[in-house]
């Protein structure tokens, strides 16, 4: 076993089980040093009476292997349930949410062809905090919590993230011209901490026009780093008009632990179809990769998983007539991206 990574999996709900085997076949496929652990989270745990999602055991497998892939679950509907993915980020601390989008073109069809951008956003505040109070019977407060150390710790690891891959310019965008004391505080800190990376370029917009213009000319951004909720938001448009939400993954990073899942929930509409596409929880899986030190390895999988996108063999989900050559399930398309390791792009 030495080694080999220890992280912790969970399969999820709804597409959750059969996207996470295709990921782990692809990982075994091309040599990825890692020992998964598996733990349960989701519909049925909520159902047993834990209205995290997750049982204490389980807290233990992830503080110790620190690294979490892990498949979308169901939370179920009414009230008494808290959000899983809020519950992990707060506990392991997993301050920034990293999610890059770059078209496929001309594999996979979009109205944007140039889309290369990550969105940084701040994980544990804003109206995330989970603050809310009934106020009289008929009015409701939640609380939104910007904190300096917070605003520091996201926008420079925006900036170091930008450095690291070579991006020349990062974007800001609040609504610092309404929340002054909030929003302002977060745009001082960028301008501040910016001052220190004369290399990269820096905007400034605020959150309605700046998404507008993001939804209109993505191309021209590079790294957008911004609130808890503002970037919830952005982030979904951007991956929606990149393609598909079934092909992007992203990373939640803190100090200590990293949790890597797709950005879609569990469709449940087409689970246990055998048509879901896994790309999203394998690119996921790929920044995993990166993130425990296997670059070549993530690089071999990235690289085989466009050459499949490249030779027209496409789920249902990105299917397009004249431009896939073939309509494939789950299976096999796990089979053929296996198939292409080794082959690059
Ligand atoms: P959640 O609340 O869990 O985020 P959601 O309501 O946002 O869920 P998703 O589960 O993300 O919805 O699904 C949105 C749509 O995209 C559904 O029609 C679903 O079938 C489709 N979809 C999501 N993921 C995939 C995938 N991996 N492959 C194919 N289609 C997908
Ligand atoms: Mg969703």
């Amino acid at each position: 076993m030495s080694g080999k990574t220890p992280i912790t999996v969970a399969h999820g709900d709804g597409i959750g089980p059969e996207i996470m085997e295709s990921t782990l076949q692809i990982l075994t496929a091309a040599g990825a040093e890692i020992a998964p652990h598996r733990i349960d989270i989701g519909e049925s745990v909520y159902k047993s009476g834990f209205t995290s999602g997750i049982k204490p055991e389980a807290w233990n497998t992830l503080r110790e292997t620190g690294v979490f892939l892990k498949a979308p679950i169901t939370t179920p509907q009414g009230g008494g349930y808290k959000s899983l993915n809020v519950s992990v980020r707060k506990t392991l601390g997993l301050f920034a949410n990293v999610r890059p989008c770059k078209a496929l073109h001309p594999y996979v069809n979009t109205r944007h062809p140039n889309i290369d951008l990550v969105i940084i956003r701040e994980n544990e505040e804003d109206l995330y905090a989970g603050i809310e109070y009934r106020q009289t019977g008929e009015a409701y407060e939640c609380l939104k919590v910007i904190s300096r150390p917070g605003s520091e710790r996201i926008v420079r690891y925006a900036f170091e993230y930008a450095r690291a891959y070579g991006k020349k310019e990062v974007t800001c965008m609040v609504k610092d011209n309404i929340m002054k004391m909030t929003d302002g505080l977060f745009h001082s800190v960028f301008q501040e901490i910016g001052a220190e990376y004369p290399d990269i370029q820096k905007k400034s917009q605020i959150i309605d026009i700046g998404s507008a213009l993001l939804a209109d000319r993505p191309e021209n951004y590079e790294v957008v780093v911004t609130l808890n909720l503002y970037g919830d938001i952005i982030s979904d448009i951007v991956a929606q008009i990149a393609g598909s939400v079934g092909l992007f993954g992203s990373a939640n990073v803190g100090m200590n632990a990293a949790m890597f899942e797709a950005i879609h929930g569990s469709a449940p509409d087409i689970a246990g179809k055998g048509i879901a596409n896994p790309s999203g929880l394998l690119n996921a899986a790929v920044m995993m990769l990166v993130h425990i030190g296997q670059p070549k390895i993530a690089a071999k999988i990235r690289n085989g998983w466009l050459a499949t996108l490249e030779d027209g063999i496409h789920t249902d989900d990105i299917y397009k007539e004249g431009l896939s050559k073939q309509k494939v399930g789950t299976a096999d398309f796990t089979k053929a991206v296996i198939e292409h390791l080794g082959r690059t792009p």
